[in-house]
């Protein structure tokens, strides 16, 4: 842990450079204590300063204060990360990444844009939005989630199916190394490269880890005319995933496809009989619901609608959701942002219990075994299920980006390492289902102790790659590497 002379030092130093734009004033220093991740209701991990930069160059020479002083430096975003990706539990330097939020270019002849890292996704698409454009990476977390976050842990999007993750729309960024210099990673403006390594690569997913990504050059999408969203109930999540093949391969305008679990069916029957006073009219044979969009012009949108319908219950005897208002509701919570106070899942709950998941990435075919493990498992560490989510993230594929999400009740240490140990588990079980054991959180401060299971001897050359970003070992350091949960 730092000491309170190379803190101190440290702060003159920053003074000088940034003003009253650091600070260690313990009410600034507890605004950055946690992310979302369950930890008990009390816990906190204060860094020692908090900084907020501008530049790139602003930067630079906060990491080599840090260099001067050997302080951790932990980047944070919009500190809605689950895996405890921004907890400075060894104390350091927090870098305020919000004040890096300038729109640098916007190049609408190559349907280009290169912005500060510390924008958030909601803020970018205000912009694009004016010119008729749209980066369709969108967590559903877009109002806090920075581009440079999203580059970071390499989340999920609401329209992975047609747009895959952040990198297939990457085409560079800064990095501020731990060497305390910026490097220029990818490939400017041409969406790929066969020249080099592939470094800018190695940037997404590394949690800070490797440095801070401090600018992004994207690739925007014309906005879709119009978008129509239903819901298709179905006898197992298997066959929901095949049948979502069959969709894929008959060439629809899907933009977004959302597969979850009976649990999850009963929280939106439930909402739906609560708000209409109204029974649904859901069959019990339906073990899974799969909610589809489709974007584009009017009448393709119509053709692909009508075409989806006709092959899920001719082909796959899938019946559509009558209860359009619950359709609606559920695309309005998650998509839109648009909260019912009191009435879901998002942000209320969180003041009587936590949320928590496991992410897993699994083969596509066997979402019913994995189903059928998650209730054993969670059952096991006593955890209270909230469903199972199946996100598609790769374009054009069906693909397996799992939520297996529970209610964690953070008020006692035992209940919390009774989570980590459940997440422990799942994950086993996701690397002997030939899968990896996060395709959304990313390692932060839970996955680190057991990773081995899945990386074998390649986490030793992980270490030496981190090791040539980051010599010092300053960035980030407690993640990826390391658990603090189970010992
Ligand atoms: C209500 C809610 C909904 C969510 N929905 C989704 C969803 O749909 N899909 C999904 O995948 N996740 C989702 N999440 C999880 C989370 O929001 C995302 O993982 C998101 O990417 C975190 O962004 P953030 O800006 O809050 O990052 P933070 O939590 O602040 O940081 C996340 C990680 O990125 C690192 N980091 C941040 N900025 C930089 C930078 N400039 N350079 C290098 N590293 C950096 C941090 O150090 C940390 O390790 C959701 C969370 C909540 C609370």
């Amino acid at each position: 842990m730092p000491t309170e002379t190379h803190i101190q030092r440290a702060f003159e130093d920053l003074q000088a450079v940034f003003g009253n734009r650091v600070t260690i004033s313990p009410m600034h220093r507890m605004a950055y204590s946690r992310d979302w991740s369950p930890r008990h209701r009390s816990a906190q991990d204060l860094p020692d300063l908090v900084v907020i930069p501008h530049t790139t160059d602003e930067v630079v020479q906060l990491v080599q204060v840090a260099l001067r002083y050997s302080l951790p430096v932990v980047p944070f975003a919009g500190g809605t990360g689950m895996g405890g990706g921004v907890a400075a539990w060894r104390g350091g330097i927090m870098v305020e990444t919000k004040g890096l939020n300038q729109i640098l270019e916007l190049d609408l002849q190559n349907l280009s844009v290169t912005v500060g890292a510390g924008i958030t996704v909601w803020t970018l698409n205000e912009h694009l939005a004016r010119h008729n454009l749209w980066f369709p990476h969108q967590p559903e977390s877009k109002r806090a989630c920075t581009i440079g976050a999203c580059i970071g842990c390499d989340n999920d999007s609401t329209f992975g199916i047609r747009y895959g993750k952040i990198l297939e729309n990457l085409t560079n960024l800064v990095l501020v190394t731990g060497r305390g210099e910026a490097v220029r990673l990818g490939h400017r403006k041409a969406s790929f490269t066969s020249t080099g390594y592939k470094l800018m690569e190695l940037v997404v997913g590394s949690e800070g880890t490797l440095g801070i990504v401090t600018e992004a050059t994207l690739r925007v999408f014309p906005l879709p005319q119009t978008r129509q969203v239903r819901g298709y109930l179905f006898r197992s999540l298997n066959e929901g995933a095949k049948a979502l093949e069959r969709l894929l391969a008959a060439g629809l305008a899907i933009d977004s496809a959302h597969m979850n679990d009976r649990e999850r069916l009963h929280f939106y029957t439930h909402s739906y009989r609560e708000k209409y006073h109204r029974e649904p009219e859901v069959p019990d044979w339906a073990e899974a619901i799969l909610f589809i969009s489709w974007a584009g012009d009017p009448d393709v949108v119509e053709f692909s609608m009508d075409k989806t319908t006709r092959i899920l219950t001719e082909e796959y005897g899938a019946e559509m959701v009558r209860e359009q208002e619950m359709v609606d509701g559920w695309w309005d919570s998650k998509h839109r942002l648009e909260f019912i106070p009191f009435k879901q899942k998002w942000p209320d709950s969180q003041r009587v219990k936590k949320f928590g998941a496991a992410d897993l990435g699994l083969p596509i075919g066997r979402l019913d075994e994995a189903y059928a493990r998650f209730r054993e498992i969670a059952a096991k560490w006593h955890q209270d299920i909230l469903g199972m989510t199946v996100y598609n993230e790769a374009p054009n594929k069906a693909t397996a980006s799992i939520s297996f999400a529970v209610f964690v009740d953070d008020s006692t240490e035992e209940s919390i390492r009774n989570f980590y140990e459940y997440v422990r588990e799942m994950s086993a079980m996701a690397v002997e289902m030939e899968g990896t054991m996060s395709s959304y959180i990313g390692d932060g401060d839970r996955l680190g102790g057991f990773n081995a299971l899945e990386h074998g001897p390649s986490l030793e050359y992980m270490k030496q790659v981190k090791a040539l970003f980051d010599p010092a070992g300053i960035m980030n350091p407690g993640k990826k590497f390391d658990t603090r949960w189970l010992r």
